[in-house]
């Protein structure tokens, strides 16, 4: 099955991309979604400058996401999209944990520029682990749940929001109810959290609609079969239909993308 991988990151050891790349061909992956992260707070993974050079390096495989940091203010963080939108990056990554409250309206105008832009929002939720270099860094996960991106959801409805970490595993429930409302909101699937309010088979999952859920890994290609495994064995359980399954491993995730 040809499938999709909605969150993955760049790490240093492969600068380029090309091992990951390579190694999820081969395993039926055909495009990846690559989050950039502050590499001067993480810095194993790689920030926008480094994605877009992996961009380059594989077109049609490796699409970018940017990392903007809403505490800067909206002036800066406008430009900051304009830009990396102008190099050809298809979404925004941010990190809430950081300290800003994306419900925030001073926020508004760099939600008008991500619409405006055509671009994709895929948020962190739910708790963060940031670099052990750090370990006593400002952190919360009080603002980095689907609820804080109701409002621009609402406002900004041109902006496709995909929760990861299916929102949270505290917060999976606000994922839910906003799946099942909101045209333009989604979650992927990624571990740890994620993928354990799937194996804890927690209430009201079987309610959730599968034209909103995406297949991520969050690592690297020798995490793929594991993954799939996982899920197929999961679907097979709770019964999942084989068109589902196809929409969330690959469907979703290429009209999104807008890829054939
Ligand atoms: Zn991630």
């Amino acid at each position: 099955m040809k499938r999709i991988d909605i969150h993955v990151h760049l790490h240093m050891d492969d600068p380029l991309m090309d091992r990951h790349v390579e190694q999820a061909g081969e395993k039926g992956v055909t495009a990846l979604l690559v989050h950039a992260v502050p590499n001067d707070i993480c810095p194993p993974l790689g920030d926008n400058e480094h994605v877009l050079a992996a961009m380059r390096k594989h077109p049609g495989v490796v699409f970018g996401s940017m990392q903007i940091d809403l505490r800067r203010g909206a002036a800066l963080c406008v430009e900051t999209v304009r830009h990396w939108a102008g190099e050809g990056f298809k979404c925004v990554k941010m990190y809430p944990n950081l300290g800003f409250d994306p419900a925030d309206p001073r926020h508004d105008p760099v939600w008008a520029e991500i619409e405006a832009r055509g671009l994709l929002c895929l948020p962190h939720c739910g708790y963060i682990q940031i670099s052990p270099i750090y370990p006593t860094m400002s952190l919360t996960s009080l603002t980095a749940s689907p609820f804080h991106f109701e409002r621009a959801a609402r406002m900004f409805p041109g902006i496709h929001f995909i929760m990861a970490h299916f929102g949270g595993a505290a917060t999976y429930l606000e994922t839910l109810v906003l799946c099942q409302r909101l045209a333009n909101f989604h979650a992927d699937c990624t571990p740890g959290q994620g993928t354990w309010v799937w194996k804890c088979r927690l209430p009201g999952i079987e309610d959730m609609p599968f034209d909103h859920f995406l297949w991520g890994t969050d690592a690297g290609p020798e995490a793929i079969d594991g993954s799939a495994a996982f899920w197929d064995g999961t679907f097979d359980d709770l019964g999942v239909a084989a068109e589902d399954r196809q929409r969330f491993y690959y469907d979703n995730a290429a009209a999104l993308l807008a890829v054939g």
